[in-house]
């Protein structure tokens, strides 16, 4: 039986223009703190710094 697990998804936004552009999971038992990953942005089309960001409703399953 499945049990009943938490999946956080995340947004990974552009510190430069705010755009989210990436959605991820990350592991809260290995990794505690926020990601900050250098991921190419679309919009400033190069790579930025892109944070965690919570996403802004989380749809119940
Ligand atoms: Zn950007």
């Amino acid at each position: 039986m499945a049990k009943k697990s938490n999946r956080p998804k995340i947004h990974l936004t552009c510190q430069v223009c705010k755009r989210r552009n990436y959605v991820t999971r990350r592991n809260t038992v290995n990794t505690t703190e926020k990601l900050e990953l250098k991921r190419f942005c679309a919009t400033c089309k190069v790579h930025t710094l892109h944070k965690e960001t919570k996403l802004p409703n989380p749809k119940p399953r």
